[in-house]
């Protein structure tokens, strides 16, 4: 495979980044050591802050974020008794929104898969490949899938 740009890790910055070179004409390779499945589904971070929101809104892959994310203008501190509001956009203009990591990585995925860019390998470290795996089937829907196709033959 030929490409412009490697980039090692399907993380929330491996990814975005690749998504914003292809927006800007540069072909990337992203290479995961973990299957397309597992880096979906790992659950890690979950606030985005104001810059990350206009970053994925403005490169077009915040949509779902903005439907399904909890935006917040601010957050209570509990001490001694008492409930303090800080005000997040009265202070600074900004807001956050919980939206969980894993899900950014889904959508991100997407784009790049959208865009017909390979991504994302279940391959062991130091053995790269360059394609998503499909996710793994059930065993009752592999039987199900090969008793279909055995019978249609
Ligand atoms: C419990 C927890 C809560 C957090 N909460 C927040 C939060 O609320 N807000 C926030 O902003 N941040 C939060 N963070 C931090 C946030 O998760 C990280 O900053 C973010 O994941 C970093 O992204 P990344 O793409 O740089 O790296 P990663 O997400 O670590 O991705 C790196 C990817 O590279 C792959 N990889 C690594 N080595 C290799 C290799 N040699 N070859 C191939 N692939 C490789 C890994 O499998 C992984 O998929 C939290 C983190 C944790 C653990």
């Amino acid at each position: 495979m030929r490409t412009q740009v490697g980039i090692i890790g399907a993380g929330p910055a491996g990814l975005l980044l690749s998504h914003l070179l292809h927006l800007r004409g540069i072909e990337s390779v992203v290479l995961e050591s973990r299957t397309r499945e597992q880096i979906e589904s790992t659950i890690r971070a979950g606030v985005l802050e104001q810059g990350t929101m206009d970053l994925l809104s403005e490169s077009g892959v915040g949509a779902r974020m903005k439907a399904e994310g909890a935006l917040h203008h601010g957050f209570e501190l509990a001490y001694e008794g008492k409930r303090r509001r800080i005000d997040l956009t009265g202070l600074t203009g900004h807001a956050i929104t919980v939206y969980a990591q894993h899900e950014v990585i889904k959508d991100l995925v997407a784009a790049r898969v959208e865009a017909g860019a390979p991504c994302c390998s279940a391959s062991p470290r130091r053995r790269y490949t360059a394609s998503i795996p499909p996710p793994r089937r059930s065993a009752s829907r592999i039987k199900a899938s090969r008793a279909n196709s055995s019978a249609t033959s």
